[in-house]
């Protein structure tokens, strides 16, 4: 098998109890059906607490449902996980161990990825002054098997989203919104479409996190206002607000590009990514006219990370809403296909 993953998989570690959003609050935990066995078979008082936790949904599948705080249940007063504390790290379910890491594998490739959810990996991914860099490892392992023209297929797709992942690294003079238009403008069947379209798209999204709505009802009340405002935005922002949105559309097309080998369909995919990348830039400009509440997370920040910071869009503001995007819209399939499959004359 190759690996192909960014340099932030390699540097990354939890920080548990000091995270200003931890992952063990806001989602139900799926339990994977080794895990589930093991719970089963663990004795003693622990085991029992385990056990009254574990609940089955009406497909069958066992999870711990979230306290009415919406933590998980065994996410102690301190932040940190009573599971790992009483039985080590290994007895975590499959998700917690992966999370904040997405693996999609493709015959014998599989491209492994860090969820801009996890605010940790973001302040690792923005704060790094290089462009993003995709490091790869190999090993024995085979993976599933695949037909000679799916490895043509999957081998054209990679290719090409390594272009446009060179393309967006190479220095410039233009900035990364004008070579991201100049990739846009490979998928001619995807046709323009206004913040008022894409703002009826966001609207029909299921909600992930309560904390959407303090960002959809500021935007769509102030759009306008928003719109007239982004060019003093830019040229306020500068040349660290350019740097970190090559990086997401980087992050973007890393992720996503792969999936046409399954749906088939590049603009599906650049839809999505374009849609993304807009939204985030109206919820950053929105955020710096004072529109969406501000984050904690500058506290985490190294002095050299906050001298960083441009005047009026801090890096602390690019991690959160990064985060805040990605949990809403990334941790949910239903709202990720929403973005990537609906289309201008499905919209109103
Ligand atoms: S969000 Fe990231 S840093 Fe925070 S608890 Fe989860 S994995 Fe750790």
């Amino acid at each position: 098998m190759k690996y192909e993953y960014p340099s932030v998989y390699e540097t990354f570690r939890c920080i548990g109890g000091a995270c200003p959003d931890t992952c063990c609050a806001g989602w139900e935990v799926d339990i994977d059906p080794d895990t589930y066995d093991y719970y089963m078979e663990t004795e003693g008082e622990f085991g029992r607490r385990l056990r009254s936790h574990m609940t089955e949904d009406e497909d069958g599948d066992i999870y711990f449902p979230l306290t009415p705080e919406g933590r998980c249940p065994f996410l102690n007063r301190h932040d940190l996980c009573d599971i790992f504390s009483e039985l080590g790290e290994e007895s975590l379910c499959r998700v917690c161990t992966e999370y904040p890491r997405y693996y999609l594998p493709a015959g014998d490739y599989e491209q492994i990825d860090m969820s801009l959810s996890c605010m940790e990996v973001g302040r690792l991914f923005f704060s790094d002054p290089e462009p993003v860099r995709y490091l790869t490892q190999e090993d024995i392992m085979d993976g599933d098997p695949l037909t000679g023209e799916e490895v043509l297929r999957r081998d054209e797709i990679l290719r090409r989203r390594d272009e446009m992942l060179a393309f967006m690294r190479k220095s410039h003079s233009e900035t990364a919104d004008s070579r991201f238009a100049a990739l846009l403008a490979r998928f001619p069947a995807l046709s323009p479409e206004s913040d008022e379209d894409l703002l009826s798209v966001m609207d029909r999204l299921e909600l992930i996190d309560d904390r959407w709505n303090d960002v959809m009802i500021p935007i769509r009340t102030n759009l306008t206002a928003i719109q007239k405002h982004e060019r003093e935005f830019l040229n306020c922002a500068g040349p660290e607000f350019d740097r970190w949105t090559g990086k997401l559309i980087s992050y973007f097309l890393f992720r996503y590009c792969l999936n046409v080998f399954s749906s088939g369909s590049w603009e599906n995919e650049m839809r999505f990514i374009r849609r993304s990348l807009r939204f985030i830039r109206l919820m950053c400009i929105a955020r710096e006219m004072g529109l969406l509440p501000r984050s904690s997370y500058g506290g985490r920040l190294s002095g050299q990370e906050q001298q960083e910071r441009c005047n009026c869009f801090t890096l602390s503001d690019m991690i959160d809403i990064a985060h805040l995007y990605s949990k809403q819209v990334e941790h949910s399939d239903g709202n990720v296909e929403l973005l990537r499959t609906i289309s201008g004359e499905n919209i109103k």
